[in-house]
């Protein structure tokens, strides 16, 4: 028996691999504050897929999640709290664990962090660039996304929005310290592989200058470091779909433009057929999810998001 899912590519459910390991990655969290109910409903979807593969389909799951453990949002926060960046994401990562295990979310098998991967981050952008798809200015490196599409590579994959939001998602993607750098830009559409770093903020020593990695570079590294040996890809992608553009479509397009190949295997479930909170709502609901544990309904927490609709098995 063979599960089925749908594939964010083609939007169309198929079967998934025939395969007795299931090599599945998915996006982690931001530490930089506390876990929020859109954490929850995540991470629990995710842990119930994870149990249908290994419990119903007999398969043997590696399951790795990423930890963004330098980012815009850590480095001002840390700020705030006079701490170093690295100080506040640790604590908000085993906070968040914390959380997971409250709600009965199985560990992953493997943990990657960004600051723990910085060698292969900066291997993988120094390659982009010599294939041809990236490029240095003022201190900073970006995704061609011209010369990518001039080489007959769709840009972007997953999309399920407008022209115009596009921009905007993409210009959100590459965080606060990135949004008045248009300048610095061959195309609206080019996104950060790497930050040029500011005075004052934490940097890593690169042939690109000081600076840190962009968000969606960090994802294509790991999984492709961890999950996979040569270019085949991996059986299972997860993420919700606020995450498809620009996060999954970048991480997509950066494989492609390391490998100089098209068409890589990363197929996608996407879970959520709600809108995903704003910003500001997200905020709002930040450590409502841990009074929910605090007062055992972490039972009902799980049935509350598994009655909401979601579309990932057919
Ligand atoms: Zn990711």
């Amino acid at each position: 028996m063979q599960p089925t899912a749908k594939n964010s590519f083609t939007n169309v459910i198929e079967k998934l691999p025939e395969s007795d390991i299931y090599r599945v990655y998915i996006c982690g969290p931001t530490v930089y504050n506390s876990s929020h109910l859109g954490h929850a409903r995540t991470y629990i979807t995710f842990d119930v897929i994870r149990r249908i593969l290994e419990q119903v389909f007999q398969k043997t799951v590696v399951y790795q999640m990423n930890i963004t453990d330098i980012d815009d949002k850590i480095i001002t926060r840390s700020n705030e709290q006079g701490i170093s960046s690295e100080q506040l994401a640790r604590k908000y990562e085993a906070d968040f664990f914390a959380d997971m295990d409250n709600l009965n979310i199985m560990r992953p098998t493997v943990v990657t962090r960004v600051t723990e991967c910085m060698p292969a981050i900066i291997h993988f952008v120094q390659t982009i660039i010599d294939n041809g798809y990236g490029y240095m200015s003022n201190g900073s490196v970006y995704f061609d996304t011209q010369a990518f599409s001039a080489k007959g590579f769709q840009y972007p994959q997953l999309r399920y929005i407008t022209q115009e939001s596009q921009l905007e998602q993409l210009i959100a993607g590459d965080g606060i310290s990135m949004k008045n750098r248009v300048d610095e830009k061959k195309s609206p559409n080019d996104f950060a592989l790497w930050k040029g770093a500011k005075p004052g903020e934490p940097f890593w020593e690169s042939p690109f200058g000081q600076g840190r990695p962009g968000w969606h570079i960090e994802c294509s590294v790991m999984s492709n470091n961890v999950l996979v040996n040569e270019f085949n890809g991996f059986e299972l992608h997860l993420g919700g779909k606020d995450l498809q553009f620009p996060h999954h479509a970048n991480e997509v397009a950066q494989l492609e433009a390391f490998y100089n190949k098209q068409h890589i295997y990363h197929r996608q479930a996407g879970f959520s057929t709600r809108t995903p909170p704003s910003r500001h709502e997200a905020h709002r609901v930040h450590g409502q999810h841990q009074a929910s544990c605090q007062e055992s309904l972490r039972r009902q927490l799980r049935l509350l998001h598994r009655f909401h609709g979601h579309s990932l098995f057919a």
